[in-house]
């Protein structure tokens, strides 16, 4: 049997681990514990990986491509390089080869599997795509798993315990948090949510907007190139700088012969910490919406883990402590995800071999909430009511009960969407059914119902209910369909419901 691997194929950067006698440990690749996740095609056809292909991201802005796993899964999204069509899947592919490469050199055996992450919020569509990435750069793809769930892993949690954890990670340019049950060996994500445009590179900006207006106040000239090498070399300054206020109180922030000038600046702790506040402050009402979402209170979370490099910012560790508790922090922050499917990956190749944790059973939940348009008579203004809520449990159903607008009217018609809000706005819409009804001297009844299975799959079933029906007379008691009776109902035929199936997946909403 070959050797299995955990990957954290990141947005920033990637990494690997594996677990043997007992232990995990981080694999090197090019001699560095993370691989920024950034592929560069020279004018040769040479595919860069990594560090080498980082260094060109500002030189060859044209031929270099960066934080490629917010595309993948979407099949519009394609790259042209040198006359070439490069995906997202591509960059995956490539990204993962140089891991299996770099991972078979280091153990000096071949690695042939792997469980790679993926964040939890992740539709069908991105989960295949990564797994056809990891396929296609020669790796059985053992599992993908949730990247909290990952972490929660590699923390080695008491699981004898019944426990909720709280998942804080923020990398390089998304932040995620979630809260997981774990309990014997099962670790349940009950609710998700994040920010797809916060990360690290955020906390560089604010330290570039700093170092760029010295320079203004000093030329007396705010013209800068973007993607230019000189604003190249100010971010990569500025974020040397962030890294070392993580450990140091004052930094020395020096870029020579810049813009027409030299920049040379002192950074003190108190002013970066004031500067980033407003960052920190949104991860904190995430935090906060995520709890709310969960049903749970501050004092219910057991644990708080933080994940991610940026987690290394004392404003961070702080922020958190004050929120919530005080959170547990590996040395290796940004390599627990990878730690987490090592050990999944251990497990799944050779579950006999003792000392390795006990099976573990992950289940999800919907990270959108689903629902159609209808009337409100209270106002009469066209409103999404929601039939699946946001963080529930996969799979799931949601049902409710309609009436046509006016007598006499032949038809009905109801749009699906996918949204929080309650505007049914055209770009939520995921999909619209059509029904004739029959024509009556009063408002007819109608029960729209949605069930979600665990890939995404919508099935949306509307059909009309008569008017002395149990099922609306319970409604009517309850204000609540009564599931079993619906799906009596349509078993023996009682009612047909008209049906429309949804991949809400390949929806791009
Ligand atoms: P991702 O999961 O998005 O691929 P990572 O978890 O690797 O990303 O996090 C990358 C981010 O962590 C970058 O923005 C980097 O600047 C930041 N980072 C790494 N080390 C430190 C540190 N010592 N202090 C502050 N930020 C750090
Ligand atoms: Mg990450």
């Amino acid at each position: 049997m070959g050797t299995a691997i955990g990957i954290d194929l990141g947005t920033s950067n990637s990494t690997a681990a594996i677990y043997r006698n007992g232990k995990v440990q981080s694999i090197p690749i090019e001699g560095k514990s993370i691989l920024p996740s950034v592929v560069s095609c020279k004018d040769d056809g040479q595919i860069l990986v990594g560090n080498s292909a980082k260094s060109r991201l500002y030189m060859d802005p044209q031929n270099s491509m960066a934080s490629s796993k917010r595309f993948i899964g979407n099949p519009s999204k394609v790259y042209h390089i040198q006359n070439k069509q490069v995906t997202p899947i591509d960059i995956a592919q490539y990204i993962l080869e140089k891991i299996k490469n770099e991972a078979s050199k280091y153990l000096g055996e071949e690695v042939t599997d792997a469980v790679i992450t993926i964040p939890a919020y992740f539709t069908e569509e991105q989960r295949e795509a990564t797994k056809q990435a990891g396929e296609r750069a020669g790796l059985k793809v053992l599992r993908l798993v949730a990247e909290p769930t990952a972490a929660a892993i590699a923390y080695g949690l008491d699981r004898e315990r019944n426990q909720t954890i709280m998942v804080y990670d923020l990398g390089g340019g998304t932040f995620d948090v979630s809260i997981l049950k774990v309990e014997n060996n099962s670790f349940k994500v009950i609710a998700v949510d994040g920010d797809t445009k916060l990360g690290g590179d955020d906390f560089d900006e604010m330290i570039v907007q700093h170092l760029l207006h010295s320079i203004q106040t000093e030329t007396g000239s705010n013209q800068y190139t973007e993607g230019s090498s000189s604003l190249q070399r100010i971010k990569e300054a500025a974020e040397e700088a962030k890294k070392e206020l993580s450990d140091s109180d004052l930094v020395d922030i020096v870029v020579p012969d810049i813009f027409g000038t030299h920049i040379e600046m002192e950074l003190d702790i108190a002013t970066f910490n004031q500067t980033v506040q407003p960052l920190i402050q949104r991860t904190i009402e995430k935090m906060e919406e995520v709890l709310q979402s969960a049903g749970l209170s501050k004092r219910e979370i057991s644990r708080v883990i933080l994940v991610g490099g940026s987690t290394r910012m004392r404003a961070v560790q702080e922020a958190v402590t004050k929120e919530i508790k005080k959170p547990y922090i590996a040395d290796n922050v940004d390599e627990v995800v990878a730690h987490g499917a090592a050990i999944m990956a251990a497990h799944l190749s050779a579950p006999s071999r003792d000392s390795l944790p006990i099976p573990i059973v992950v289940e999800e939940v919907t990270a959108h909430s689903f629902g159609v348009d209808m009337i409100d008579v209270q106002d009469q203004q066209l409103k999404v009511f929601h039939l699946i809520k946001r963080n529930t449990k996969l799979p799931c159903v949601g049902a409710t009960i309609g009436s046509t607008l006016r007598p006499y009217q032949p038809s009905i018609r109801a749009g699906v969407f996918r949204t929080e809000s309650q505007v049914p706005a055209e770009e939520a819409k995921l999909g619209e059914l059509k029904m004739p009804v029959s024509i009556r001297p009063y408002y007819v009844n109608v029960v729209s119902l949605f069930e979600l299975d665990e890939n995404g799959i919508l099935t949306f079933s509307t059909a009309e209910i008569g008017r002395r029906s149990l099922l609306l007379s319970r409604y009517r008691e309850t204000k609540e369909v009564d599931l079993d009776m619906l799906k009596l109902m349509i078993a023996q035929g009682e009612i047909t419901p008209k049906k429309i199936v949804i991949d809400t997946n390949k929806v791009e909403v």
